[in-house]
């Protein structure tokens, strides 16, 4: 703890802050008023009051308070407990969730461990709940309770007061609460001031809070470039030093906050401090990799004009997809790995397919990407060296095929950087306009090209079963 901490928080009334009660969630204000009406605190914590104050729109309200787990689920039948040891209550109201967690006491494990082991990270992102977690019992309280030799409780070394939660939260400005008692904002670690000077500060010692939970390096240029903070230099400055720790953060995890990282509409300022920090080459080593070779350099280039281009789809609210964003990724590591391969200049499509699946199979160890994106992303791929194909009416099946238009995208963005020929891009981009008599003209007209080696030879079209079950997205 350092000397901005104190142990009870400075009060700000209501009437000195810009928090609105019609700002926040109808739902989170539901949850809020039902605890306070059975007597419990509590409180709005976390990026909901940050972004409040800030006058940004929150991405979700997260509420704490001292009710236990049990007795939160007892209050709203619509909730259902997820986590193992520390256990979060999910209180559903339509496609809205509000968590209400328990403070968390100072014992608690730390934040990986609260993810829930029994979510399928292949699951789709649409299915129903059940199906993503499949039953089990939760625990009682009791079981997280520490006895004396007679058996006599302790204390309760998992959930606490407010005043052990705080320490339990990364940066001051995501430590504020705002409490429904008074609309009050209760202020432990000098927040309010970090908001005002835009500054992202980890609470406690820089160096042992990264330790605890190397996410938070993640969190920390998220952040910044998000809210665009500054990061302040003791929290700044173990950063490079310590990137090597993100080596031991599950993929799984890492897979969850490289999306929080580039598809929340700053991924390309997020790109350039996860480079600043040397965190990018712990979670993309092959990329990394290759960025820093001549011959794949504007690979890096692509994937900074790809970033920019998903930052600006989410801004005009249109949908972006994982799959994209790591084609992007991982092409210029499958580039390498399909040149170590293969000998003549015209791509070889079964060396390209070893090539994705090496790529692939050694990301996973880092960042674990889930199948339902990573054999769309595989096919988007294996459909560049088709683009080239344009004589004959088999090269107009290209059109149908359910990944042609992130394929398309990807040529484009190739075009950009100058390693496809632009003529090629515009081709393409003239012919998804024409009637079909027009298309079939068009491709009847072109002289024969040289099919490209490895592809099947026409008319001896081979059925290849389909690998895996995975789900299409
Ligand atoms: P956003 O929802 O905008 O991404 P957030 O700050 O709400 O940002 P969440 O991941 O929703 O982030 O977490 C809610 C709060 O929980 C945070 O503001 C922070 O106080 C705390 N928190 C989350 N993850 C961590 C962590 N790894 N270490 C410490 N505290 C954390
Ligand atoms: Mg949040």
């Amino acid at each position: 703890m350092n000397s901005t901490t104190r142990l009870s928080p400075q009060v700000i009334p209501r009437s000195e802050h810009s928090i609105s009660r019609a700002a926040i969630s109808p739902n989170a204000l539901k949850v809020l008023y039902r605890l306070k009406e059975a007597g419990y605190q509590g409180f709005l914590v976390g990026g909901a009051v940050r972004d409040l104050l800030l006058g940004l729109q929150p991405k979700d309200f997260d509420v704490a308070t001292n009710a236990l787990p049990d007795e939160v689920r007892r209050l709203f039948r619509n909730c259902r407990l997820i986590g193992r040891r520390f256990r979060l209550a999910h209180v559903f109201f339509g496609g809205e969730i509000i968590e209400v967690a328990t403070f968390r006491a100072a014992a608690a494990p730390e934040r990986e461990d609260i993810e829930d082991p029994d979510v399928d990270a292949e699951a789709p992102e649409d299915a129903p709940l059940e199906s993503i977690r499949p039953e089990f019992s939760p625990p009682s309280d009791s079981e997280h309770r520490a006895f004396d030799l007679r058996g006599r409780i302790l204390r309760d070394n998992i959930y606490g007061t407010i005043e052990e939660d705080v320490w339990r939260r990364d940066f001051a400005a995501n430590g504020l609460y705002y409490n429904i008692e008074d609309f009050s904002i209760w202020d432990f670690v000098d927040g309010m001031s970090d908001i005002k000077a835009r500054r992202l500060k980890l609470i406690g010692d820089p160096e042992t809070r990264f330790r605890e939970d190397p996410v938070r390096m993640l969190r920390a240029v998220r952040f910044a470039a998000k809210l665009d903070f500054s990061i302040e230099p003791d929290t700044e400055r173990p950063l490079q030093q310590l990137a090597y720790l993100l080596d031991g953060v599950p993929p799984a995890r890492l897979f969850d906050e490289v999306l929080k990282l580039f598809l929340s509409g700053f991924g390309a300022k997020s790109y350039r401090l996860l480079q600043q920090y040397c965190l990018f080459e712990h979670l993309f080593p092959q990329s990394a990799a290759a960025f820093v070779l001549p011959p794949y350099a504007y690979a890096a280039q692509m994937l900074e004009l790809g970033l920019a281009n998903t930052d600006a789809r989410i801004a005009a609210d249109k949908p972006v997809t994982p799959t994209f964003l790591f084609a992007v990724l991982l092409w210029s590591a499958v580039l390498r790995e399909l040149n170590e391969r293969q000998a003549g200049p015209s791509p070889d499509l079964a060396l390209l397919l070893q090539a994705c699946d090496t790529v692939l199979r050694t990301q996973q160890s880092r960042v674990a990407i889930p199948r339902r994106f990573a054999i769309p992303m595989r096919e988007l791929l294996m459909l560049q060296p088709r683009f080239t194909r344009r004589s004959g009416v088999k090269s107009l099946s290209l059109l149908q095929h359910p990944r042609f238009r992130a394929a398309y995208d990807f040529l484009l963005l190739r075009a950009q950087v100058g390693v496809a020929d632009p003529e090629l891009a515009k081709w393409w981009t003239d012919i998804q306009v024409l009637p079909q008599e027009e298309r079939v003209a068009l491709v009847q007209a072109r002289p024969p090209e040289p099919v490209a080696e490895g592809a099947p030879a026409p008319g001896r079209r081979r059925r290849r079963r389909r690998r895996g079950g995975a789900a299409r997205s």
